[in-house]
């Protein structure tokens, strides 16, 4: 059922878990989350990243909101969905006008004053709509950059209180040794600085860059205040490999009109990876 993130964030802290955002290119990807979601009965939230409409042209924004909250509507599970990333209040208002009643703002290149200051105008907007927003303090960066011993982009437990208090964001996203794509050496959360961050920050808390992250340190992170966790290039991933797989099964049908089966087929290999994360990670 399309639920409002602001509940599904509620729900994972009633039951001291994360709920996972999944980012989905398109309606093949959303549709794999969805019946994953209710399969496995698990909240799950779909994430729309805006380059995928404004670069990769995956999808347009409206059509993308209404046919994620139809298909959410097919399944009792609760379903969100939220705008990954998005940089100005010009562009966040497009989503907001196209149904998103979720959206993150990234002011995290900004110094922290300008971070709040751009936050807050965003977090004013939305609030007038009953739009939640994710903001972000620290610098979540490439998985490619990142090195365990450098802490200077982690998030500041000092810093996120003042965020948090004068940007008015609903939710915020951390930097506590995650970062985003392939990481080239294994990952290693600060748990001392996220339970830092939690007693200084009263908000849900969400974990950027998911795909290498050991489980083991997911399951501790999400004990301790992690609500929303996003995974986008291990997903992205597995939708190649499917499509790949596709293709080799169908090198010898000179068929034209096979293609219609791909979309049913990619979602029925994309599927079980879902329902395993969801499985493994999600305790609702
Ligand atoms: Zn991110």
């Amino acid at each position: 059922m399309y639920t409002h993130v602001r509940d599904i964030l509620l729900m994972a802290k009633e039951s001291n878990t994360s709920a996972i955002g999944f980012v989905c290119m398109d309606y093949i990807m959303a549709r794999a989350v969805v019946y994953a979601a209710e399969a496995t009965n698990t909240p799950a939230i779909v994430m729309l990243y805006p380059e995928h409409v404004t670069i990769q042209k995956a999808t347009g924004r409206a059509g993308y909101a209404e046919g994620l909250k139809e298909l959410a509507n097919e399944v009792k599970v609760p379903v969100g969905l939220h705008q990954d990333h998005d940089y100005t209040l010009e562009s966040i208002r497009k989503a907001m006008d196209a149904g998103f009643e979720s959206v993150m703002m990234d002011g995290s290149l900004n110094d922290l004053d300008k971070n709040i200051q751009e936050t807050r105008v965003v977090v004013e907007a939305a609030h007038a709509r009953n739009v939640l927003v994710e903001g972000e303090i620290g610098h979540v960066g490439l998985a490619a950059d990142i090195d365990n011993d450098n802490d200077d982009l982690y998030t500041k437990p000092d810093a996120a209180e003042r965020f948090c208090r004068e940007s008015g964001v609903d939710s915020l996203a951390v930097s506590i040794g995650n970062a985003h794509g392939e990481y080239k050496q294994t990952p290693h959360l600060d748990i001392e600085r996220l339970e830092n961050i939690k007693a200084a920050a009263d908000v849900p808390l969400v974990l950027h860059g998911g795909s290498g992250i050991p489980d083991d340190q997911l399951l501790v992170a999400f004990s301790k205040g992690i609500r929303k966790f996003n995974l986008g290039t291990d997903y992205f991933r597995r939708y190649y490999a499917a499509v790949r797989a596709f293709i080799e099964e169908n090198n010898n049908n000179p068929d034209p009109v096979k293609i219609i089966n791909m979309p049913e087929y990619v979602q029925a290999r994309l599927q079980p990876y879902v329902e395993e994360r969801m499985k493994t990670l999600c305790k609702f």
